[in-house]
Order: C-alpha cells, then structure tokens, then sequence
C-alpha cells in the first residue's frame, strides 16, 4: 500500500517476550510501583514517572527493546495463540476460517517437516531465475517476484490518489533494498561502514548456505550490494519522502516508458495482471530513470544474484533453521542488539497476524472486546473532538478563514473503533496444512492482487490497515479518518476501573495524538475531504511553519545515543501531534471534570487529578531499548523515543509546571516553550 497513514508507533512490530501477570487481571490505575521518587518530576519528569519499571523490566534477550507496549501486544498474542492452538486441532469438522488460521499456524510450527524438506519448496522459484536468458526478461520475472511477495527493486501498487482521494490509482515507488533504507548504503560514519561489512558477509553465508561455493558466495556478495547501492543512491531520503508534493508525479504509461526504455513495462503490468489503467503517479521519476541505468550497466548474472537474494530473504522465515538463525543473526541481532531468537510460537502467531489477520482478529474481537470499551472509547473520542475545536478557536496565531476550514476538516473526521464492520474475505486463499512455504507465498499473491483490484475503483473508506489485535493507532490523512484497533483499548492505554484523569492521559492522549496528525506538517496539506490541496492563507502557513520549526529545532537537541541526536525534521509530525494530543486531551479532562463537579486538585493515591494526569500519560511510554535500536530507530523512525515524548510534550505544556510544583526555568518548566496547537 501507497499511504501516508500516521500510526502511533512503529515500534511495536513483532516484538514480546514474557506477560506481565500484574497487569493480566486489569488493575485500577496507573502503576504507582513504577515511578522512581528520587527523581524530581520538574528535572526529569520521565524517569519519575518510568524509573521504577524500567530497573524492573530489563530487555528481554529475544528483544531489542522493551515497554509498556510490548507488555500489551504480548497479553493479546497469548490470546491468539490459544485461538490458534484450538483451531490447528478441530480436525475435519472445521469451519473455513478455523481451518484456515488453524492449519496456517499449524504448517509454521512443524520446524522439523521444514528442516527434512531444505530448499526443495523454493526450488522451482529458483530455477526459473536460474533459467533467464535475456535482460528482455528482466520486467516479466520482477512481476512474478513481485507477485509472490519478494521486494525487488521497486513497489508496484494501488493507493489513493493524493488529489483526488476518491478514486484509487496505480502506484510506482522505490524500493528492493536488503538494509533498512537509503542512507544505510549512503553514510561514511564508523558505525554505518561497520554494519555495510556485516551485511555483506551476511550475503555471503546466506548465498552459501543455498548451495554456492565460498568464492561464488564472496563474489555474488559484492555484487549485490553494488547494485543495492546503486538503488538507493537513486532513491529519495526520508524527510523528503515526508513532504507529500515531492513523491507526487502522476504520468502516462507513456511518459513512464520514456524514463526508462531498456524496461518492459507492458510485460510487467500483463504479468501482474492489474487491471488496465493510463496514469500512474510516478513517487521519484529520478528512481526509475536509476532503474534504466541499472539495466544498461548491470551484466544479466548480477541480476540473478540479487533476484535469488531477495527471494532467500523473502522466504527466510519459512526455511530450515539454518536459515533463520543466519537472517535472525544479521537482521535482529546486529542490526538491533537482540541476543535470542523468539520461541517459534510466537512467531508463528505474528506471521497468522500478518497474513490472515482479518479472520483471526475476527475470533480475538469475538473473545475480548465488548460493546463497553467501544462506547466509551467513543465518548471519549468526542470529548476530544471538542477540545481540538475549542483549542483552534482560541489560537491567537491563526486568521479566523483558516480557522474555518481547519473546523472544517475536523467535523469531517470519522472515527473507527475496534475493529472493520465488514470482514476481508479469504475464501479463495488455499491454505494447507503441511506447507508452510507455499501458504505465506499464496496469502502474498492473495494481498498483490487485493491491493492491484483496487485501480480504477472508487475507495473503500470502510477498510482497514490494521489488524484488530494490534496495539496501535492511526490517523489516515487521504481518509481524514482516525482508527483504533481493539488490541491498543486495554491497559495501560485504558483501565476499566481507572479514574478519567488516567485514562484521559492514556487513550485519550493518543486519540488526541491521532487528531491532530489531520494538523501536522504532512495532515495539514490534505483536505477534509483527504485531498492534497492548499487550505490555508499565506500568513497562517507561515505563523503555522514558524511554530513547527520551534519543535524540529528543540527536538533536533536531544540526545539518543552517544553522538547520535533526534531528527527534528523527520520526527516533526509525531512531536506535534504528541504536544497537541497532550493539551486538549487535557483540556478533554477538564471539561469532563467539571461536568461532574470534581477538581483537577482532588486526590487519590496521593496525587491529584491534574498530577494523575500525567501519569497516566508518561507511563504509556515507559520502556528501556539497546543501544542498536536507538542508532536504527534515528535514522528511520518518525517518533521520538518515549523519554522525549514524554519530557518534550511536558515542558512545552505549563500545566505539567503547575500539576507539580515546578519553578520557570526548571528542565520541565523551561522560559520558552514551543506550541502549535
Ligand atoms: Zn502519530
């Protein structure tokens, strides 16, 4: 998918290890064991807040990083995992979906059959790279490869069109890297020339554990990551890619073709089989132009080295141990400091998730989420839509037609709470029940062609892009929706039991979050109706770009990891939207309060409701991460890590001075604070 959805975190992908049983019964409240009392809240409000917890809950081995997220997405998962048991034994008399989930996850665990088979199942995918003779051959084999999953070179799919957000259109964008982005291959610190040989060898062991000889393997090495490299010096860097104008080039096929003639477009599309269409919006044109040269400059063998790596690493986690172990031992272990593999059952949940995720999130809703959480969730969605529109009311930087329109977009806003209200059909997705390989190579045909039907067809506002036991967020600007999976409406996002204070400084932060994306350097180019059209005069959008600077540069100065620093520029929206969040679901809470006659000065447990608050807030974020991950995640992660989601949305926020006591100029409390909503 072509999208720019804003989800609260990407951090939370496929990592857990052990459940908290503290939080498994649903306790009452935020967690007063967490917060570390030698710490003053007005120096470093997020070690107060976290610092317990964090001594407590050190990095489990088989993970890079570990919070109050993982916590969550660990308790869903053994739910799934008990769904999954239960359907892999039902036998004959299964139903579709039980039989398909189950069957599915069954395959993925016969680690033995998977061992006894070695490569045979990848064996006719690597002779037909093997067998390609001509570079004329070039666009049918990336179609195929394309088809079955496999990442080469560039993307392929369906998206909205960024002006015109009803009707969805073909999509070309750059892509067919092995390292995580562009300036992996780019950079010459120390530690970016370091990682570049250990992918390299990475290469080498994985091609010679496919059979080539140590040579051939050393060889083959080096000319992947030459041509990777030369992918990526053709691709677009991240806080470019941020800015919507500058990946959209809508074209003919035509004009296409002209950027890169040695490539068979007509064949690609034929083998895709998408259905017929004249334009495509081209991401980068200076990425395919790259793909020309690649072509001219490329000998054919190269191009069959990189096909069968790309294919290797596509179907790793289907293949023999030995190969798992390799790509864990480079993909996770260097590149993010994690020291053990994760028991293969919960991997095997993660990979349902990801690949039936609709009809095993169909059986998790059916299991935990009642009508309640909904509801309030709801309630508390239009107690902060009211707070956004009473915040843009009284801005002072903003003129009163620009106000009217931003009132606009967000009465525009629709929200999705749990979970689709129509489920994705599987039926003609054959799952069996000893072939781990073929079944995730049918379910990523089965998504190629979900994603390519959609050209030509109006857009399907009812969709999801998120699995319902997710844990996390997300606003889509192109939709003007917001959209919160079942999995995130739990502790410590939401207690049941707890007071509005906390759960106003949880959920009802990141649905403030979430709201104000529609606002942030990237929301606020699209519409209310999701186009990608100017709505603002050209003094708000300067008051409006002054202000933003004002957080890129604060965030710009906090510190990471030794030398490395937060990326104000690619973490703009995220920092905007967590200070935004922060305020009117605070502004939410007031309003809530005074409706039932409490003050914000009540106490409970000792702390007030203002201080709760803000407590609620800051321990969502508690976690603790490798030195590797923080390195990673600052070159590609658009979120600050959670101290700075914390420390930075509170010091821009005097209301967190006055919850608890702190004086101008304290850390917490600094003389210029930044703010644009
Ligand atoms: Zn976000």
């Amino acid at each position: 998918m072509f999208k720019f959805t804003v989800v609260l975190s990407l951090t939370v992908c496929a990592l857990s290890a052990q459940t908290n049983a503290s939080h498994a019964s649903g306790p009452a409240s935020f967690d007063l064991t967490a917060i570390d009392k030698s710490v003053d809240p007005c120096v470093d409000f997020y070690h107060y807040a976290c610092g317990t917890w964090m001594k407590n809950n050190p990095i489990p081995p088989d993970q890079a990083m570990w919070g109050r997220f993982n916590e969550l997405a660990d308790r869903n998962r053994d739910i799934l995992h008990e769904i999954l048991e239960q359907s892999e034994k039902g036998g004959a008399s299964r139903d579709a979906t039980t039989q398909k989930i189950g069957d599915y996850y069954g395959a993925c665990m016969d680690e033995k059959a998977i061992d006894a088979r070695g490569l045979a199942p990848l064996e006719p995918e690597l002779t037909r790279i093997r067998n390609l003779k001509d570079k004329a051959q070039l666009a049918e084999e990336i179609a195929h490869l394309h088809s079955i999953g496999v990442g080469a070179v560039f993307g392929f799919y369906s998206g909205q069109d960024f002006k015109n957000s009803s009707d969805v259109i073909a999509q070309f964008d750059q892509g067919g890297l092995g390292l995580p982005d562009r300036d992996y291959y780019l950079k010459d610190d120390p530690k970016s020339v370091e990682l570049r040989q250990k992918y390299v060898t990475h290469l080498e062991r994985t091609l010679a554990l496919a059979g080539a000889k140590p040579d051939q393997a050393k060889a083959d090495a080096a000319s992947i990551m030459k041509f990777e490299t030369g992918l990526a010096k053709g691709s677009l860097d991240l806080v470019s890619r941020r800015d919507p104008e500058k990946i959209y080039h809508k074209m003919t096929k035509a004009e296409l073709a002209a950027l890169t003639p040695a490539f068979h477009w007509n064949e690609y599309f034929g083998t895709t089989k998408a259905p017929s269409f004249d334009t495509i919006n081209v991401s980068y044109p200076e990425f395919a132009k790259t793909i020309n040269t690649l072509i001219e400059n490329t000998p054919l063998a190269d191009w069959k080295t990189y096909f069968t790596w790309h294919l290797l690493l596509s179907a790793s986690m289907y293949l023999p141990t030995s190969f798992v172990n390799e790509n864990f031992d480079f993909y996770a272990k260097t590149l993010n400091g994690t020291e053990a593999i994760r028991p293969r059952w919960k991997r095997c949940v993660d990979y349902t998730d990801s690949d039936l995720g609709e009809a095993l999130g169909k059986k998790y809703v059916e299991k935990t989420f009642g009508a309640e959480g909904k509801e309030r969730t709801l309630k508390m969605v239009a107690a902060l839509e009211k707070a956004l529109g009473e915040d843009i009311q009284h801005l002072d930087w903003m003129t009163p037609e620009t106000k009217q329109q931003a009132l606009i977009k967000l009465k525009a806003i629709t929200n999705k709470i749990g979970y689709p209200d129509r489920w994705r059909d599987y039926s003609s997705l054959i799952i069996k029940p000893e072939d781990a390989l073929g079944n995730s190579t049918r379910a990523n045909e089965f998504e190629f062609h979900r994603q390519l039907n959609k050209i030509g067809k109006p857009v399907d506002r009812q969709e999801w892009s998120m699995t319902p036991p997710t844990v996390n967020a997300y606003y889509d600007p192109q939709m003007n929706n917001i959209n919160f999976p079942a999995g995130i409406l739990q502790p410590p996002f939401f207690y049941k039991k707890a007071d509005d204070a906390v759960n106003f400084g949880g959920i009802g932060m990141v649905i403030g979050h979430e709201l104000t994306h529609g606002f942030d350097d990237e929301g606020s180019q699209f519409d209310a109706h999701g186009d990608l059209k100017n709505w603002w005069t050209p003094k708000d959008s300067e008051e409006f770009h002054q202000r933003e600077a004002c957080i890129a540069d604060e965030y710009g100065g906090f510190s990471v990891a030794p030398g490395v620093f937060v990326n104000g520029k690619l973490t703009l929206g995220e920092n905007t939207a967590d200070n935004g969040g922060l305020r009117i679901a605070y502004m939410a809470l007031l309003d809530t309060l005074a409706a039932e006659h409490k003050s914000i000065d009540e106490k409970i447990d000792g702390y007030t409701e203002a201080q709760r608050y803000f407590l609620g807030f800051a321990q969502v974020w508690c976690q603790n991460q490798t030195e590797q991950v923080s390195r990673q995640l600052a070159l590609t992660d658009p979120h600050s890590p959670g101290k700075w989601r914390v420390n930075g949305s509170v010091q821009n926020f005097d209301e967190f001075g006055k919850a608890f006591g702190c004086k101008k100029g304290q850390p917490m409390m600094p003389e210029n604070a930044c703010r644009v909503w």
